[in-house]
């Protein structure tokens, strides 16, 4: 059997992480199995539309390298794609269901719905349902003569049309993540499958898409898996082989308490979307991984952990070994806690290991001065170990390319005196007389220099990184001196020199 599998999000506003760790499992298995990966926009409820919400899909699954084999742009053999272009074949399977007696036409008004709600609720019903019972006492074409079913019909009153749940019966599917999940129909009531505006809901149109297009794996959150018996008993009602499900663990708030959601990503300052996202209603921005500064490959590293490990201590897996990797029976059951500190970490070894050419040209993108790509090469080598995200760098490596106007107090009162003074101004004089200065060079001049008079590092160290860049601490300050050149040096330690007083 060939393996095909979908990603199936409804356009109803911007890609929760959740949603891109989804398609991801589904894209990593399809990869890993040679098969093909589907994106399908379910768009049936027309209420809930949101403008912009399927291309922001689209553009972050593309961010994130999750790229489909089919889809509404992509093509395949398999369209539409999009679900309201198929509008017509659910409409066909729900007349085939009716004609074989499992499926009904219900005409009951929205106030008769209540009122029987209301009835079932003071004979102590809790959970008042349209089922195997209740279907006995309504307006549906079970209850109606043929005739009057006919009658009505033709008249254009409203109507939906429900699944004939049967009574009294175990469904029972094999879950790949889960196991063995059995659900009595009792538990389930007769679900709309037509809308009275002949739309398709979600469950019909959602397996009749499956099916068409061979979907061999259901690979979707777990907030999906109270659907699936109805879902597989819809499959056996059109007489249709049910493809194989796995219900993926939620993603959980950082301390393990309850869902994670915008709300909670919100309050705790962290992105909840891959990409920026401007709510259409109050017009809120949401900051998206992307623009934070995540890179692709960290984020989806960090991403496919979330509920899945092939085993071991490794934790750095590029795409192509997540892909070589991948298996739907290594997903874990349990909930998975989503770290940002974690994400965080991601990103600095990803940033890591980027090559210096690769981020001096972003660099340079993001600075708001020209600087030669040799420079700016030398400065992200010089910064790369020392943030989380590429545009920390441009306030990290300000100093490389304006003098400083503050100097940190804390050094100053501590390390700026009369002996760092009478050295930095003597290690001046010693490198004015260079062009240019190699670190090396550079700690070579500057030890021998302190070596005279045997004056110890720690004396003057502070105190030239103070001149040079006006911080306590930072990156290799030899290579600093060698990138910032020996006059700019020499005007640095002047400049400071003049700034700072001795207390
Ligand atoms: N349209 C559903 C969603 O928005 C798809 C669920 C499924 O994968 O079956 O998530």
């Amino acid at each position: 059997m060939s393996v095909r599998v979908r990603f199936a999000p409804s356009p109803t506003g911007a890609l929760h992480i959740g949603g891109v760790r989804t398609a991801l499992y589904n894209y990593l298995f399809a990869k890993k199995q040679g098969g093909q990966f589907v994106l399908r926009i379910e768009d049936t409820d027309q209420t809930r539309f949101v403008e912009g919400a399927e291309e922001y899909i689209r553009e972050s699954l593309t961010w994130a390298g999750i790229t489909p084999d089919e889809g509404v742009i992509e093509g395949g053999e398999f369209g539409p794609y999009k679900q309201s272009e198929r509008k017509a074949l659910y409409a066909e399977y729900a007349q085939k269901l009716i004609d074989e007696g499992k499926a009904y036409y219900a005409f009951d008004t929205p106030e008769e719905l209540d009122e029987m709600r209301e009835r079932l609720k003071e004979n102590r019903i809790a959970n008042p349902q349209y089922n195997a019972v209740t279907r006995t006492q309504m307006k549906n074409s079970l209850t109606l003569s043929e005739d009057e079913v006919k009658a009505l019909i033709d008249a254009g009153t409203p109507h939906v049309i429900r699944f004939k749940m049967p009574k009294n019966e175990d469904i029972r599917f094999e879950d790949i993540v889960r196991g063995w999940v059995v659900v009595n129909t009792t538990t389930l009531d007769d679900k709309i499958l037509m809308k009275s505006d002949g739309m398709p809901t979600y469950h019909l149109a959602n397996i009749v898409d499956d099916h068409l297009m061979k979907i061999s794996h259901v690979i979707r959150g777990e907030e999906w898996l109270p659907s699936a018996p109805l879902h597989v008993m819809l499959y056996e009602a059109l007489g249709w082989e049910a493809p194989q499900f796995a219900h993926l663990p939620l993603l959980l708030k950082p301390d393990g308490n309850g869902k994670l959601s915008k709300r909670a990503a919100d309050k705790l300052g962290f992105p909840i979307f891959p990409l920026n996202w401007t709510d259409p209603v109050n017009e809120e921005l949401s900051v998206g991984f992307k623009e934070t500064g995540y890179l692709p490959d960290a984020f989806i590293n960090f991403l496919a952990l979330l509920g899945w490990n092939p085993g071991g201590e490794r934790e750095l897996f590029a795409m192509s070994d997540l892909i070589e990797l991948f298996s739907l029976e290594k997903i874990n059951k349990a909930g998975a806690k989503f770290d940002i500190e974690k994400a965080k970490w991601f990103n600095q070894q990803y940033l890591k290991n980027r090559s210096n050419q690769e981020l001096a040209q972003e660099f340079m993108t993001l600075l708001d001065t020209e600087v030669s790509i040799e420079i700016a090469e030398r400065v992200v080598a010089n910064l790369k170990e020392r943030v989380t995200f590429i545009n920390e760098m441009v306030e990290a490596g300000r100093f490389y390319f304006e003098r400083p106007t503050t100097y940190d107090e804390k050094t100053v009162r501590k390390k700026w005196n009369e002996l760092a003074v009478e050295k930095l101004n003597g290690f001046a004089q010693e490198i004015a007389n260079f062009d240019s200065l190699s670190a090396e060079q550079a700690k070579e001049l500057f030890s021998s220099f302190l070596a005279k008079d045997e004056t110890p590092f720690g004396r003057v160290m502070p105190a030239l990184r103070l001149a040079l860049t006006g911080q306590g601490g930072g990156p290799d300050l030899m290579e600093i001196i060698s990138i910032l050149g020996p006059s700019e040096v020499v005007a640095r330690i002047e400049g400071a020199i003049q700034t700072l007083t001795i207390e």
